[in-house]
Formats: structure tokens, C-alpha cells, sequence
């Protein structure tokens, strides 16, 4: 595994006390007030002085780190942020360090902690409900990639400046390789409200079951206004969790109930996992499909032009996107772009168009033709354009599909669908980029 200081640049000539307000950081990120502070970080707003964006800047005391003992999970929560990019996940945009402290620029969540929204009295469903949707889906994402996260409670839930979910703090979180997936953590980690019976009792435990029992304990706090296990006494408290003794109050609907029901099994074998969670009614509702086919015919596409181009058809179908994703997107679309120091690690290329969906498919068909790339495959409202296997040991293929905003108002999503990393990027930059001006309005991240 990646050693922490494989990970950290040194940045040289840094002094110490640079994190008082006014004070620079690797000439780009100018400090301002503090934010909040954990047992061996501070974490300050800071300000992109390329950008004029704000950042969270998370100043470790490596000193304190090393006397509590805490090396392994600094190490974890760097490796584990690198690790998952989601939009509800907080991004971690640059590593730095000095002799005494490190440096962690993350994404700014500006609306605070979720706990300071439960202090001040329990939600509504509509808005418990989309919290709770975003915390699976970014967990699902998580567990997909063996990363448990292991003390999840509304502390460790942010929210940015549209109100989206941020899941922050992953320093208990394990990582696991894809052959341990399956295996039994044995490390009793997380917050007593909040942790699975399994864990209380220390007998081995599944990390997904674990966060999926404190998502349960998380949708109940929201909806409640207070925890479903509480005691004065740890041993009582731990009693109530190892039994999963709950009650609901009586305006909890009958569907909410049902599924508190399937996440507090106190049985991890019987606990209803995210993927089971993503298809119960009540998380459902008011999301749609992330890509539902438009049904109507495009009109400015001629029946026999049609007919000719097989492609324009398929994807000349945008598909719809719903205000979640929308705003998930956007949220990520600005941060990602502008704080990315290098290109290397950008997979997709997002751009509105005003074009009619048609002509757009007829443009990005005009370039794979000039680069003479083959369009392999048009179902599902995707393009998909190849770079012929002879070329190379692995075939290049960017996918693009198109999403309708507002009518006339089109959000094109360009990505590496397989191929090498740098081969897309060199192709994407160079050539379909410039290539595709006259249908761009504008690209993601571009102001
Ligand atoms: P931590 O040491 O990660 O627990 O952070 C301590 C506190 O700083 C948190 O409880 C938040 O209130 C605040 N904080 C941490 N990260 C951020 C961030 N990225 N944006 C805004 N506030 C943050």
C-alpha cells in the first residue's frame, strides 16, 4: 500500500504559524478563519488566490498525531479522500507538509455539519429523505471500491453551499483490496450511538453492514430529532443496540418504520444492504432514473437523413436529467476543474450546447471522422467512437451522451469508456475539443 510520504510534496520554506489569517500557503491558498478543530487538526477556510474560490484547509499537528498514536488514521483518511471521488463524498484536492504539520486542501462545504440542522429540531421527511439518499449512494459508491468509512453520525456529515450531503472524516475508515472484501474487520471503531451490535460486541464484523446500522441510526436521528438507542450508562446503551430496542414515535409513517426496520437488524447476516436500500419505494421517491430515454421524435431530423445516419438517430434522443443529479453535477462541475493541477486525472469532459441534439451528434460524428475513429456502438441514447484495436494493445473508446437541461438547453458528457488514461486526454485536449467549438457553449469548469 501507498506509504504517507509517497503521497505528501514537501513544501519548502514554509513557516509554521502560516496558518493565521492573511498568511499563504504554497503561494496559492491565502488563510482565513478557523472553521472548526478536531483532537489533533484545525481546519480553516482558505482562499484560492488563483481562483478567488474557497477551500478547507485541515492542519494536521504531526506532533500530536505521533503522541496519540493516531499515525495510522491521518494515513487512512489521506489515502481513503485520494481514494473516492463522489459528489457527496468531500474531495481532497492537494496533499502538503512541512516538518511539523500536514496540509490537507479539501473541498469547502459551506453549510456546516448536519448535526447543527438536527440541534435546532428533527426534519422533514422530503429533506431527512435526501439526505439519507445521498449519504447511501455516496456509501454504496464507497463500499463498491472496499472503503468502509466506520464512524458515520451526522458530525461527520457536511453540507455544502446547494445543501448537497459531503460524508467528511474517513479517518476510521478501512480500506480494504478486493481479496479482504469479503473478510471480517475486528477493530471496534465508531461512535457508541451510532455503532452496530457486531461492533458493541467485538466479535468480527463486515464493514458495509456496520455504516449501513449507522445510516439506520443517522435517518432515524434526522426524522426524530434524537437517537434511537440512548442511555446515560455505556453497558445500558450497549444492552439496547445489541438487542436493536428501539421505538419509533408514533408520526414515523408506516414505510419509514418498514425500512428502520430491515437497517436496525441487530443480525449483520439479515441487515438489508445500500443496493437493497436504493430500491425501497420510500427512498425512491422524488428520484428519477439518472438517464430516462426522451420519448419524442428530434423534428429538425429529416426522415431520410434519419435513415442515412444511424447514430444521429440513437443519440439524437437526449435524455433527461432530474434537479438531484443536476445539482449533484454542478457541485462537483466548478471545484473538480478548477483545483485539478494537472489533466491526468480528468476521466470525462462535460459541455452545455445550445445545438439541437442532432447537430451535436452530427459534430462529434464529423471529428471521430477526422480522426478516424469508429463509431462501435449507438444503444441506449450513447455514442460510443473507438479507436481501432491495430493501433494499440487496448482500443480507445469515449462515450457521449447527451442530457436535456431545458428545452434547446443541452449538458453533453464526454468519457473514457476503456483505453489508456494519457492517449484520451492528449486526443481530448488536442483534437475533439477544439474540434467541437461551434457546438460548445460553454465547457465545465470554464467561467
Ligand atoms: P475534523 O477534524 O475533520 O473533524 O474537522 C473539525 C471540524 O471542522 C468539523 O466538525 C467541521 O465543523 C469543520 N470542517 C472540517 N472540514 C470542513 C470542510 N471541508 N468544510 C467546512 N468545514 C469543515
Amino acid at each position: 500500500m501507498e506509504n504517507i510520504k509517497d503521497i505528501i510534496v514537501y513544501a519548502s520554506g514554509v513557516n509554521p504559524e502560516m496558518e493565521k489569517t492573511g498568511k499563504v500557503l504554497m503561494s496559492k491558498y491565502e488563510f482565513g478563519k478557523l472553521l472548526g478543530q478536531g483532537n489533533f487538526a484545525k481546519v480553516y477556510l482558505a482562499r484560492d488566490l488563483r481562483t478567488g474560490d474557497n477551500v478547507a484547509i485541515k492542519v494536521i499537528d504531526k506532533e500530536k498525531v505521533l503522541k496519540l498514536g493516531f499515525e495510522v488514521q491521518t494515513r487512512r483518511e489521506v489515502l481513503t479522500m485520494r481514494q473516492v471521488k463522489h459528489p457527496n463524498i468531500l474531495r481532497l484536492y492537494e496533499v502538503s507538509a512541512t516538518k511539523t504539520k500536514i496540509y490537507l486542501i479539501i473541498e469547502y462545504a459551506k453549510g456546516g455539519e448536519l448535526f447543527e440542522k438536527i440541534e435546532k429540531g428533527r426534519l422533514c421527511e422530503n429533506q431527512a429523505r435526501k439526505y439519507f439518499q445521498q449519504l447511501i449512494k455516496a456509501l454504496d459508491f464507497c463500499h463498491k471500491q472496499g472503503v468502509y468509512h466506520r464512524d458515520l453520525k451526522p458530525e461527520n456529515l457536511l453540507l455544502d453551499e446547494n445543501g448537497d450531503l459531503k460524508i467528511a472524516d474517513f479517518g476510521m475508515s478501512t480500506f480494504l483490496e478486493a481479496h479482504q472484501r469479503n473478510s471480517l474487520l475486528k477493530t471496534a471503531c465508531g461512535t457508541p450511538a451510532y455503532v452496530a451490535p457486531e461492533v458493541v460486541c467485538r466479535k468480527g464484523y463486515y464493514g458495509a453492514k456496520s455504516d449501513v446500522w449507522s445510516c439506520g441510526v443517522i435517518l432515524y436521528t434526522l426524522l426524530a430529532g434524537y437517537l434511537p438507542f440512548y442511555d446515560n450508562n455505556l453497558m445500558v446503551l450497549y444492552g439496547k443496540i445489541y438487542r436493536g430496542e428501539y421505538s419509533c414515535p408514533n408520526w414515523f409513517p408506516l414505510d419509514i418504520r418498514r425500512l428502520l426496520a430491515r437497517i436496525l437488524d441487530p443480525n449483520p447476516n439479515k441487515r438489508i444492504t445500500t443496493a437493497k436500500i436504493m430500491e425501497n419505494p420510500w427512498f425512491r421517491r422524488g428520484l428519477y432514473p439518472k438517464a430516462v430515454q426522451m420519448k419524442k421524435e428530434i423534428t429538425d431530423v429529416a426522415d431520410d437523413e434519419t435513415a442515412a445516419v444511424k447514430p444521429t438517430q440513437a443519440l439524437a434522443q437526449p435524455t433527461y436529467l432530474n434537479a438531484f443529479y443536476i445539482l449533484s453535477l454542478s457541485a462537483g462541475l466548478d471545484l473538480s476543474v478548477l483545483f485539478a493541477t494537472d489533466n491526468s486525472e480528468k476521466e470525462d469532459f462535460k459541455f452545455t450546447s445550445m445545438s439541437s441534439p442532432s447537430s451535436i451528434v452530427a459534430t462529434i460524428e464529423d471529428v471521430a471522422c477526422i480522426l478516424q475513429m469508429e463509431i462501435v456502438k449507438t444503444d441506449g441514447g450513447m455514442l460510443k467512437l473507438e479507436w481501432p484495436r491495430e493501433r494499440r494493445e487496448e482500443p480507445l473508446i469515449i462515450s457521449a451522451e447527451i442530457f436535456e437541461f431545458a428545452p434547446s438547453f443541452y449538458l453533453v458528457e464526454m468519457k473514457k469508456s476503456c483505453g489508456d488514461a494519457l492517449e484520451y486526454q492528449k486526443i481530448m485536449m488536442g483534437h475533439i475539443r477544439p474540434a467541437l467549438k461551434d457546438i460548445v457553449w460553454i465547457w465545465q469548469g470554464e467561467k
